[in-house]
């Protein structure tokens, strides 16, 4: 079948009157290479059809919440059966105090869980438990590190005023003087310490945390009083089945969590140890749609099958396959590639590529081929993907090299010097 993108032109053309910009958001193709279309007509298991009807191996995985595959079928037919007895009621349903139940069997440090509908709102409540807790106003964070939309947070500044940002000391991931600096220089007033489980920033190559920095950001919690918080949004039940620094040995206080814990289904939750349960249960947090039962019943699905199943191993099996296969096929074609992260979240950069005019050039072959990578953000594995769909991607891979040699020197992608301006 030849590629087309008819409608999803003509649909772009009409949200153009009617959405600022088209689009807006981590999911506006507007920075991607230029064919990536913006509309999706169907997703199921490892494929995502757009509304032009070409079909892709999803490697974005909706930005994450994809982990057992799209319309998983127990998962879906649980949500489904809540919805048709009540879903968004008065109060919420028995589905809330299993979920609960379930995620701090799940996730070893947690005694209590808080829910709510978006990663943003899971950090939000952190931050606020945090002050709380200890009466002080000081939150140190990793530079670049995502933490969710909100004016406290969101990597654009236009709309957010100094005082949103006020009581904000940085550090670099990974770099315990920086980490300690950075609590020097909160002082007396250092409320809680955020960490994402893994260095998962865009544009730069994926870290796993030392276990030295892991320690000593828990120790300095300790020794101030102040909390940890492992913002576990994006790689919670990706790298473990419990907390990802689980991984290294350290316990959080506060853990958010959103993205795959009801394999696509709108639920995220905050959850905490027995030290930040007062704290939690006297701030006011609420939303309209936070108790609805149907999302909550996905998620108890979703939590079952990451107890009971291989989902782990094999997501990273499926992951170190396509590692493997891209070191191999782009070492045939003598280019370099950057392929970092976790194997199951793997970021995959083409080297020497400073404008990155290569890699748009590669990931837009890709796409034609039915492959759905991402220049630049970080991708992820789910269990639907067959050792055939790597391979589908390896061979697509191999002819996106060809022509990307066959290409000659390439012009600076304008798109993403426009984007790396307006970020700073
Ligand atoms: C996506 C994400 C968030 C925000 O979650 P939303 O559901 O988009 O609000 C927060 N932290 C991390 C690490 C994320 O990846």
């Amino acid at each position: 079948m030849t590629w087309t993108n008819s409608k999803d032109s003509a649909l772009r053309e009409r949200a153009m009157a009617v959405i600022p910009n088209g689009m807006y958001g981590h999911q506006s193709v507007m920075l991607m290479p230029d064919d990536y279309p913006q509309f999706f007509e169907r997703a199921e298991g490892a494929y995502l059809w757009d509304v032009d009807g070409n079909r892709y191996v999803d490697f974005m995985c909706g930005y994450g919440p994809n982990l057992f595959g799209y319309a998983h079928p127990e998962i879906d037919a649980a949500y489904v059966a809540r919805l048709r007895q009540g879903d968004t009621m008065t109060g919420p349903g028995e589905a809330m105090v299993e979920l609960a139940e379930a995620m701090t069997r799940q996730v070893s440090h947690a005694d209590w869980a808080m829910f709510c509908k978006n990663g943003t709102d899971a950090t939000t409540m952190a931050l606020m438990i945090a002050r709380n807790f200890t009466q002080k106003k000081t939150i140190v964070l990793a530079r670049g590190a995502y933490h969710g939309a909100a004016p406290w947070c969101t990597p654009l500044k236009n709309g957010v005023t100094p005082a949103d940002r006020a009581n904000q000391v940085f550090y670099d991931y990974n770099d315990v003087e920086s980490l300690e600096a950075a609590v020097r220089e909160a002082g007396s007033d250092l409320a809680g310490i955020f960490a994402s489980p893994i260095k998962h920033d865009t544009f730069i190559d994926q870290e796993a945390p030392t276990p030295e920095y892991a320690r000593r950001a828990r120790e300095l919690c300790d020794e101030q009083g102040a909390l940890l918080i492992i913002d576990d949004v994006r790689a919670g039940f990706r790298l473990a089945r419990d907390c990802s620094w689980s991984l290294v040995g350290v316990k959080p206080d506060l853990s958010s969590w959103g993205k795959a814990i009801a394999n696509g289904h709108p639920i995220s939750a905050l959850l905490g140890a027995d030290i930040a349960r007062f704290a939690a249960a006297t701030i006011y947090a609420t939303g309209s749609f936070w108790f609805s039962a149907a999302p909550m019943a996905a998620s108890l699905a979703t939590l079952k099958l990451i107890a009971d199943s291989d989902y782990l191993e094999r997501t990273i099996a499926l992951g170190e396959r396509l590692r493997t296969g891209l070191t191999e096929v782009s070492g045939r074609h003598g280019l370099g590639l950057r392929q970092t992260g976790p194997a199951q979240m793997p970021l995959i950069m083409i080297d020497e590529d400073p404008t990155g005019a290569k890699g748009y050039f590669w990931n837009n072959a890709l796409l034609k081929r039915g492959v759905y990578f991402h220049p630049w953000h970080n991708m992820f594995m789910n269990t639907a993907m067959t050792d055939g769909d790597i391979d589908h991607a390896l061979q697509a891979a191999d002819d996106a090299f060809k022509l990307l040699k066959a290409a000659g020197p390439l012009e600076p992608v304008a798109k993403l010097e426009f984007m790396h301006a307006m970020v700073g």
